[in-house]
């Protein structure tokens, strides 16, 4: 059982390939335990699922979640995670963890573009998106990006190297590179300026994660993943998946690759298959923020092994359920007497003991445990959906299971990172 190597306790196996695609099925291996791939990771951005409970996470199926550095950097702040034993240990979590760079949060809060990046290529490009304003809140430069605090306007910096320290303490056993993200709306210019800055800024956090990691041996290994920026741009997008997938630096490899930015929903397959296609075969794949339906077909499909996203829990705090036949709002007064559960095709806890007249009551009323109960389900319809897509792709009945879906679920949403 003993792995003498500097990975120790991380790896990954494919066990079955998509037939003339890009998709797989396989395992990744961490200190803290197993994520069957594909994987729709939840995404608990202050250590916690919003309104739900760690065992109530692992009751719906979820093998691991995804933390924010730039969050958890703010408040509590790393040192009290790492004295808690880490980012696991401190929310009670009994399985793999993930912990986001910062470095899209440091961009998206301070500078101010939208949460839920533009999905819509046509419309105007201009870097005053990222820059120019005198009420920006943070401004990049070659070394990293300085940034005022969203909670109390106190000044910090985060480069690579700090995004490094943060994240070995917070002590997740999948963490990012620190990268810029761009938006749409940004220059074909400055998304090459993004670019390069995000291939120093790779190199350098391969030299800081390998000196932490002698540095603190006796932690448990944590992975590196480095981030494939570069837009909408095919030669973009395959140079920095070339570059990063050949990247070595201080005798160390990235562990695995994530894949950022804003993505077109129309091209979000082929901007995918640009890049898994490019990247080394034998290393997992994230997809940063896709979290619809539809598009974890698209990704799972061009080679994605993991996502996470922040839109099943979101909009179930709006009272927004998935269902077979698509998405609605439990709210609506059509729902005030009807007793069917949210879906009848759902095994999750809300559907198995109560009526969408209940959850239609609770919104209403604004009680606490309507968040709770519309979360379970949304996160359980999503982790579901991407297991049966594992199972189909074991099967050999990828495409039809896809069709099948696809054909029945009415509803195109969007791209969401918290
Ligand atoms: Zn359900």
């Amino acid at each position: 059982m003993s792995e003498i190597s500097n990975t120790g306790g991380f790896s990954f196996e494919i066990s079955k390939q998509l037939e003339g695609a890009q998709g797989r099925a396989g395992k990744i291996s961490t200190p803290h335990g197993e994520i069957q791939t594909p994987a729709f990771i939840p995404v608990g951005t202050k250590a916690t699922v919003k309104s739900v409970l760690p065992g109530a996470m692992a009751d719906l199926g979820s093998q691991a979640l995804l933390a924010n550095a730039y969050h958890l950097y703010l408040q509590p702040g790393p040192d009290v995670l790492e004295e808690a034993g880490g980012l696991a240990s401190f929310m009670n979590w009994q399985g793999p963890t993930f912990t986001d760079s910062g470095g899209f949060q440091v961009l998206s809060l301070g500078v101010g573009f939208k949460k839920v990046l533009a999905m819509d290529a046509k419309t105007f490009r201009s870097d005053q998106v990222i820059a120019g304003s005198k009420q920006r809140l943070a401004h990049v430069d070659d070394d990293g990006v300085t940034f005022k605090s969203h909670l109390d306007g106190s000044m910090h910096r985060f480069s690579s190297e700090i995004s490094m320290q943060i994240q070995h303490k917070i002590g997740a056993d999948i963490i990012f590179a620190f990268d810029e993200c761009t938006t749409l709306h940004n220059t074909r210019p400055y998304q090459e300026l993004a670019m390069e800055r995000t291939y120093e800024w790779a190199l350098r956090c391969l030299d800081e994660h390998k000196r932490l990691t002698d540095l603190r041996a006796d932690k448990p290994y944590q992975a590196l993943f480095g981030v494939i920026q570069g837009a909408q741009y095919e030669d973009l997008r395959k140079k920095a998946a070339h570059d990063l997938g050949t990247m070595s630096s201080s005798g160390i490899e990235f562990d695995g690759f994530g894949i950022g930015g804003a993505l077109d929903k129309d091209s979000l397959g082929t901007i995918v298959g640009w890049v898994t296609s490019t990247l080394p075969e034998n290393k997992p794949r994230h997809l940063l923020g896709i979290g619809a339906p539809e598009d974890l077909f698209t990704s799972v499909e061009n080679g994605i092994d993991t996502f996470d996203c922040v839109l099943a829990s979101r909009i179930a705090r709006t009272s927004a359920v998935y269902t077979m036949e698509g998405r609605f709002n439990v709210s609506n007064a059509p729902y005030t007497r009807d007793f069917n559960p949210i879906d009848d095709e759902c095994d999750c806890y809300t559907c198995t003991y109560y009526t969408r007249a209940y959850l239609c009551h609770l919104f209403r009323s604004k009680e606490m445990v309507a968040a709770t109960l519309a979360t379970i389900h949304n996160e359980r319809f999503i982790v579901r959906l991407v297991d049966q897509m594992r199972q189909a792709i074991i099967d050999g009945n990828f495409k039809e299971m896809k069709e099948d879906f696809l054909g029945r679920y009415k509803h195109k949403s969007g791209q969401s990172r918290d």
